[in-house]
């Protein structure tokens, strides 16, 4: 399978069985939703995952998801509330136990930052309220449409400027465990502009760390500066659940498809997320909209599809992990001259002009792979982001970067010992093959960079007959 698959760990997975399973089925990245759960639910995660994989140097890759300034309602007398539609609620920075009345907030500044006619969404826009007035600590709403909310529930207020920052006290605590138990890549939630990627950038760097980051597009602001945010990001995710209360739920498939193309244009890998199985959190079997929505993921050109609720809290993880496994496989059957719209990065300096050939050459030779010796895995993701329906194996002799790499559609890692001669890595890349089941005599499009060991260095291009 190219299209990769991220499955997010939560207290329905956390049986070895069932990690052990989803890496059976397929599982190439778990997700760690920082926003649920404990530090040490999370170590223990990480630790199974770890400990469970038969490869753990290469795959699966860990993705630690950091909440950041998601603003929320604090806990209720009873655990949740129903507000009448027509009466009137408020939201308070004090804290006060939520009645049907009144909550409170985690978010200091909601009380200055909205103003009378803005509207709140609560738990997902299922509940909708509008601001009559505030008085910078106390925010009091009319209901327009009620409903149940609970503890914590999220609350989106759709076009306000919140003063809030990317990354809070709780984000960088979470990114310190995180980097200190080794997790291969970093999610932020509500990006708003490169800045808050840069600034996460600098946090890891003063832990010592750099891992890639994969900016989560759910803002309009993401939406509107996201070419900015593409510079500075490694990958993006089509973060739909918020994406779908901030924005407007009928704008969620047009941004899905332009997000995509727009990333992978830029040779970042991008994952689709968010209820693509959903009904089977309840159900062994998803709908037809759902199995069509993962399949039209693939057809939009996703580098991964994710799961979310379907593997953490659902009744079914390892059916949905098995079910996104056969969608992807059938559709990927499908593809034949498929390309996805848009278009592959321009061929326009050395890494990308030798990833474009690469292409061409694949396709004309009909080879049965491209090999990639890559030093930071970047010529690797430019090779991917046209979409080859032949594997893409990517050596390096970097754990943490096959690792990274794991997302990226199509691409295989291979951890190879340190090269010292081209002729090294041919007859590297032969065993490594013929151990996969290639055959002698069947061609394969080399790519590599000389110096050897340099990152950002690609000017190699051989077409090589295996075991020739
Ligand atoms: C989303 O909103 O779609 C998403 C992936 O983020 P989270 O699961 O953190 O809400």
């Amino acid at each position: 399978m190219n299209t990769k698959i991220v499955a997010t760990l939560g207290p329905a997975s956390d049986g070895p069985d069932i990690i052990g399973g989803l890496m059976e089925a397929g599982v190439d990245v778990f997700r760690l939703n920082a926003a649920h759960g404990s530090p040490e639910d999370h170590r223990l995660r990480i630790q199974r995952v770890r400990e469970l994989s038969p490869d753990p140097e290469v795959r699966p890759a860990i993705l630690v998801d950091l909440q950041g300034p998601k603003i929320r309602l604090g806990v209720f007398e009873s655990g949740s509330a129903t507000l009448a539609t027509g009466s009137d609620f408020v939201i308070t920075t004090e804290p006060v136990l939520g009645t049907a009345q009144r909550a409170s907030t985690n978010y200091p500044g909601f009380a200055r930052d909205v103003r009378p006619g803005d509207h709140v969404l609560l738990a997902d826009g299922s509940v909708e309220l509008r601001v009559l007035e505030t008085d910078g600590v106390a925010v009091r709403c009319r209901v327009v449409s009620g409903g149940p909310v609970w503890d914590r529930k999220g609350i989106n207020v759709p076009g306000v400027r919140l003063a809030v920052g990317s990354l809070t006290d709780k984000d960088l605590k979470d990114l310190q465990l995180a980097v200190s138990a080794g997790v291969d890549l970093v999610g932020l939630s509500f990006v708003r502009t490169a800045e808050d990627v840069r600034a996460l950038r600098r946090r890891m760097e003063a832990l010592g760390a750099r891992r890639p980051i994969v900016a989560k597009i759910e803002k309009p602001e993401a939406w509107q500066n996201l070419d900015a945010i593409l510079e500075e990001a490694d990958g993006l995710m089509v973060a739909r659940g918020d994406l779908g209360v901030e924005l407007a739920l009928e704008k969620v498939p047009f941004v899905q498809k332009a997000v995509i193309q727009r990333a992978r244009r830029l040779g970042r890998f991008v994952i689709t997320a968010t209820q693509m199985l959903e009904s089977m959190v309840q159900n062994p079997f998803p709908t037809r909209a759902e199995v069509s929505d993962v399949a039209n993921a693939i057809y939009d050109g996703s580098d991964a599809v994710m799961l979310s609720a379907e593997t953490s809290v659902g009744h079914y993880p390892l059916e949905a992990a098995r079910m996104m496994a056969r969608i992807i496989a059938e559709t990927e059957s499908t593809l034949g001259n498929w390309e996805p719209p848009g278009s592959a990065p321009a061929p326009v300096s050395d890494a990308p002009i030798l990833a474009d050939a690469a292409i061409r050459v694949a396709r004309c030779s009909s080879a049965a792979a491209v090999a990639v010796f890559t030093v930071s895995g970047a010529t690797a993701r430019l090779v991917a982001a046209h979409r080859p329906r032949v594997p893409i194996y990517a050596f390096t002799p970097q754990a943490a970067v096959a690792r990274q790499l794991t997302p990226v559609y199509g691409v295989e890692p291979i951890l190879t010992p340190p090269m010292t001669s081209t002729d090294q890595m041919v007859a590297y890349l032969d065993r490594a093959l013929l151990e996969r089941g290639a055959s002698a005599g069947a061609r394969v499009v080399f790519v590599a960079g000389q110096p050897l060991g340099r990152p950002g260095i690609t000017n190699l291009l051989k077409l090589h007959v295996i075991g020739s």
